[in-house]
């Protein structure tokens, strides 16, 4: 399973060069425990879409995190079926047949969006899918700002960006480190007081949101960058000692049998 080539969010992605508030969320939490979905609803967010991967499920995995179990169910209890899953992977034409979209609708009990186009395209898809629900009304949540802010704040959702991971294990090496730099640079928006555009919908953050993350740490997060370049590069010499140890005793067996 994986993701082909995302062309399209890449040059999408260079927008955010001449507007960068665009990848800057509205809402920022820890994880969709965080989310208060009666409170949302309440205040006129009347349908929701949430990306899948280190949002709700560990990277192309097919169950919900066991920890948002609870989360999950007050949401479906609240949105009903005004909630979709909007994957950069399943339900794209990535998705052979559908099989993950299908494996998933049947774990996570809500639709996955069959979908052409990847986020941060392909908003009519959203719409469309939820027809006669303004875009305003609907809330779009996610764990990468370069696909899905940028997809929500394009087409004038509420934005909401999950900041803590399922888990960084098994997710596609160049997500991990864009999603990396992606912190750092909503930090620095941050710092230079670049806040994502007003939502329409006066949204009481109290109310909505259970518990804010800490304060973006930009240092913190530059030495988890470090640490994991240096059990990267630990992994590799540690397999390239181990080919060299094999090649060795592999010449000395042969020079054993002359
Ligand atoms: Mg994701």
């Amino acid at each position: 399973m994986g993701q082909s080539f995302n062309l399209q969010g890449i040059l999408q992605s260079f927008r955010v060069l001449t507007s960068p508030r665009l990848m800057v969320p509205n809402i920022v939490v820890r994880d969709i425990r965080d989310i208060n979905f009666e409170q949302l609803h309440k205040a006129g967010i009347i349908a929701i879409a949430f990306d899948k991967d280190n949002c709700l499920t560990k990277p192309y995995g097919l169950e919900l995190h066991p920890p948002f179990k609870d989360a999950w169910r007050r949401c479906r209890d609240v949105y009903k079926d005004q909630v979709v899953i909007v994957s950069n992977s399943a339900g794209t034409p990535d998705d052979k047949d559908g099989q993950q979209a299908q494996a998933i609708e049947h774990t996570l009990q809500v639709n996955v969006l069959r979908h052409q186009k990847k986020k941060p395209s392909g908003g009519e898809e959203l719409l469309k899918h939820f027809s006669g629900i303004k875009a305003g009304r609907i809330a779009f949540v996610g764990d990468r700002a370069l696909t899905d802010v940028v997809f929500g704040n394009n087409y004038g959702m509420l934005t909401i960006l999950t900041r803590d991971v399922v888990t960084e294990e098994g997710d596609n090496p160049m997500a991990l480190r864009i999603r990396r730099m992606e912190h750092r640079v909503l930090a620095f928006l941050d710092r230079m007081n670049i806040k994502a555009k007003p939502h329409p919908i006066p949204i009481d953050l109290h109310a909505v949101v259970l518990q804010s993350p800490p304060a973006p740490e930009s240092k913190e997060e530059a030495k988890a960058d470090l640490a994991a370049e240096e059990t990267r590069k630990k992994k590799n010499e540690e397999a390239s000692e181990r080919e060299a140890n094999l090649e060795r005793s592999k010449r000395d067996s042969v020079r054993g049998e002359k």
